[in-house]
Parts: C-alpha cells; structure tokens; sequence
C-alpha cells in the first residue's frame, strides 16, 4: 500500500452543496476542527489527520482537481457535464443537492421562425442539447441570475438548474424539457488514485456507506 507522505486534500463547493456535504463526511470520520461557517479560511484540517478541507466555487473545484491541487472534490454533476471530466475520476454519487438541469422560457413560448436566443452559464451542455434536438440556436453565454434574459428580451429562452420551479415562476417562465438529473459527485484526481490508493478506496468507502445510511434515513 502507498504511504501519504501528504494530507489529501478535498476540495468542496460552497453554499447549498457544502451544508449537504458535511454531514456525510462526518459520518465518514471527516470533520472540520473549526466551524466552517463562521470562519473566513478557506483550508480547514480536520480529525481526520490525512485529510484537510478547502472551500470554493463550484466551478472551480474540476479545475482544482485535474490539476491535482486539489486530489478529491465535491461538485455538482452539472459542472462535470459543462467542464467535461478530462484527468478525474467520479467514482462515487452522495447523492445530494438534487435538482434538474432544464430549459424554460417565458409562458406560452413557441418556437420563433428564426434561431433561438438561448441565454445560459452552460453553454457546452445546450449547445451539445439543441444540436440533437435539431434546433438551431444562438448561445448567449451568462454568469448568473439566467431567469432575466427572456424578461428584458436578451434571449428567448434559458437553460439553468431547477429544484422547486419557483424561480421560474416568480420570473414569468415555465420548465419545458429536461436536459439532465443532477446531484452532487465525489471526483478525484487520477493520479492521486495512483499514488495515494490505500487512503483514498479507504475514504471512497467510508463515503458510500455514508450516502448508503443517508439514502436508508
Ligand atoms: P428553485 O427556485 O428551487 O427552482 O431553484 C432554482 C435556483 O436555485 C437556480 O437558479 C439555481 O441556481 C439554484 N439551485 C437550485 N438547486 C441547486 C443545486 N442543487 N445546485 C446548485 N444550484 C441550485
């Protein structure tokens, strides 16, 4: 088995994916020796002494990983589908932060005589959508607050993240089709695999009995 000359370090994505994260790490014997929330630090070790915590965009964590700054990550698969999962692992699904990646647009859209304006921060993944569905589309590539674009006539129609819809509604829009179920997955860095294997299937296994005993609850 490999020895760690290092700790591992995971790297998770903050907000709704972090709060759910937590508690399955702590099942698996991984927690933070400060409260993450009420500190501004970024890397946090914790009881577990081959094991630290860094905290960061979401969109940022493949990134971390691939180049193994980071060697384990917790991301929303919808990230993983935009980035692609070139040099990662995803070897395990928590299961957690569910919700759908869709398209919507403004209610009673039809579809215009013309390409379709399509306003997203997931540009891959709707370009990858519409050509399959055949419809030709102009991609208008934004970093937030997607559910606007129709309102002030920037797109016809988005592409975002749904849970409960009602972002959707408050904005005059309607879910249409959907493009991909989404949770949030462990990935980890191929050559970490490698060379850190002992710690790491010890780690993966803590996790998925963690996800299993959260799945049953
Ligand atoms: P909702 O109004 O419940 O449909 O939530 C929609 C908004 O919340 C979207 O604009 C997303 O940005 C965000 N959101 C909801 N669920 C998630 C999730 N699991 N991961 C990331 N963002 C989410």
């Amino acid at each position: 088995m490999a020895v760690s000359l290092r700790p591992l370090t995971l790297a998770l994505t903050k907000g709704r994916i972090l709060k759910e994260t937590l508690p399955l790490l702590a099942r698996a014997g991984i927690e933070p020796l400060e409260d993450m929330a009420k500190s501004r630090k970024l890397i946090f070790p914790t009881t577990h002494e081959n094991v630290q915590l860094v905290v960061m965009r979401g969109v940022d964590v493949p990134v971390y990983v691939r180049h193994g700054a980071a060697d384990l990550g917790v991301v929303g698969k919808d990230t993983l589908l935009e980035q692609g999962s070139d040099g990662l692992f995803e070897p395990l699904d928590l299961g957690i932060a569910p919700c759908r990646l869709m398209t919507a647009a403004p209610v009673g859209f039809t579809l215009p005589h013309r390409r379709v304006r399509v306003a997203t921060k997931f540009v891959n993944v709707a370009r990858d959508y519409f050509a399959r569905e055949g419809v030709q589309v102009e991609l208008i590539k934004l970093y937030g607050a997607m559910e606007l674009a129709p309102t002030m006539n920037l797109a016809d129609m988005i592409v975002d993240i749904v849970d409960t819809g009602n972002t959707l509604k408050a904005n005059g829009l309607e879910p249409l089709e959907e493009i991909a179920a989404i949770t949030s997955r462990l990935i980890v860095n191929k050559a970490s695999m490698r060379s850190h294997h002992g710690t790491i299937d010890a780690l993966l296994a803590a996790l998925s009995e963690a996800v299993r005993h959260s799945e049953a609850a």
